[in-house]
């Protein structure tokens, strides 16, 4: 490449040794063909997006704003046709008032399930935050305070589903079955969209009626398929993930049958209202471009992944998903064994980052967690972990979660950065014969 000499100045000027880059160079490489089958994923997503948009019409009449009770948003209702298209479903509810991931599947659950209803989890235990919203840890508001039980039958050991577990689980009353496609923070395997599918035939081979949801945190785009392709009643997410592109400020999603739909919309403003209302506010244009970009995003936030764990599996460390897995969502988790190692990397993503790289994060006792976090966002949008961004318990065995980068060279960037930093802390001594 002719501006060679030119990118070994810039890194060398941010900070970048010439051994990491060479390793890393030597990496990347190596990683060539993955990211050649990344690009193609994300240019079938990308022709997904355009096509669901062009198919609805999206004009920039779209793209203006409303206030007050929010009747007839155009941009809203036809975003969320949008969304309805793209994930062939019958309807989505696509808004700004859903605040969060977890306030998305709340809303989804608490929608759907009745007094009586028992809720089924066969993917073992959800994501923390919904622990109480389900009410597996006592909370005000939860499910469990109306009425709602609760059953969970964990995965074997060897990632697999419990069949026979889940068909003792299902009862009369199970009316709905949660499945988490990512392993969010916990060390079980992501599930690819084929492995939901089978998992969501077999629930309705026992009872047809039983609701099948899908938590689609951090897997969307990540496959030329999506839950809804395969049998799911309803996908949920979150904006400032995947499916905002990280051009969304706020937002989540829930996209499936109609039924289904409105019951989270009437749960979300009032029963007789539902879609009808909630301002956009002139959000409409960031979801409208960042579900546009998300697919590249997704695919640099996925070639980032893999090249992390290309990066410290080459370094001995332990990483998952490991540096040969397919990947079904875009977090990686590397194991440093030292809680020296977690603070460290997290500071060099923190220093690569386009926003706030000159503050140091330090381990911190959070609410709701049992060990000091470390916490490192550089990130436009607070939050936002579709940036990229790295956190960690500061407990054994000392692993940091990492995921995101709107670009792929940012990304790349980070993982140096982090290298640099443990170099600065000693912990790459030995692993250093080989960079
Ligand atoms: C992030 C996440 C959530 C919750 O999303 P928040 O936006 O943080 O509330 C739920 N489930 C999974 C798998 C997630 O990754």
């Amino acid at each position: 490449m002719h501006n060679t000499k030119k990118l070994r100045e810039i890194y060398c000027q941010m900070g970048i040794r010439r051994e990491v880059l060479d390793y890393c160079q030597r990496i990347e490489e190596g990683l060539r063909p993955r990211f050649a089958v990344m690009d193609q994923t994300a240019e079938y997503n990308q022709m997904k997006v355009i096509k669901a948009m062009q198919d609805n019409r999206v004009s920039d009449i779209h793209f203006a704003a409303t206030t007050g009770y929010g009747y007839n948003d155009l941009g809203r209702d036809t975003l969320e046709e949008v969304y309805a298209s793209l994930f062939h479903t019958e309807a989505a509810l696509v808004r700004p008032n859903l605040i969060s991931g977890t306030h998305a599947l709340h809303v989804a659950l608490s929608a759907n399930l009745r007094p009586g209803d028992e809720l089924l989890s066969p993917v073992g235990k959800p994501y923390d935050t919904l622990e109480e919203v389900i009410g597996i840890r006592e909370s005000a508001g939860s499910l469990k305070e109306y009425g709602v039980t609760y059953r969970q039958v964990d995965l074997l050991p060897d990632g697999g589903f419990d069949y026979e577990g889940i068909r003792a689980a299902i009862r009369p009353q199970t009316r709905l079955v949660t499945i988490q496609r990512s392993k969010g923070y916990m060390t079980r395997p992501t599930l690819s969209v084929a492995q939901i599918g089978e998992l969501i035939a077999f629930v309705k081979r026992i009872n047809p009626d039983i609701i099948c949801m899908v938590d689609n945190c951090y897997g969307e785009f990540v496959e030329p398929i999506e839950p809804t392709d395969l049998g799911a009643d309803m996908i949920v997410g979150s904006l400032i993930k995947n499916p905002g592109g990280g051009l969304a400020p706020i937002g989540g999603y829930i996209a499936g049958k109609k039924e289904r739909v409105d019951r989270a919309s009437y749960r979300l403003s009032a029963p007789g209202l539902g879609k009808e209302v909630g301002a956009s506010l002139g959000l409409n244009t960031a979801f409208y471009q960042g579900l546009f970009l998300a697919p590249t995003v997704v695919a640099s936030a996925l070639k980032g992944a893999i090249f992390a764990a290309s990066v410290y599996e080459g370094l001995g460390f332990s990483v998952t998903p490991s540096a040969g897995e397919d990947r079904h969502d875009i977090i990686q988790a590397i194991t440093f064994g030292d809680p020296k190692g977690v603070i460290a990397f997290c500071q060099g993503i923190q220093a690569a980052a386009p926003v706030d790289s000159f503050v140091t994060p330090e381990p911190w006792d959070m609410p709701g967690y049992d060990a000091p976090v470390i916490m490192a966002a550089g990130a436009f949008v607070q939050g936002s972990s579709i940036e990229l961004s790295a956190d960690g318990p500061i407990k054994p065995p000392y692993t940091v979660f990492f995921q995101g980068g709107l670009t792929w060279y940012h990304a790349k960037l980070g993982v140096m950065m982090s290298l640099e930093k443990l170099m600065a802390s000693g912990l790459l001594e030995e692993n250093l014969k080989e960079l």
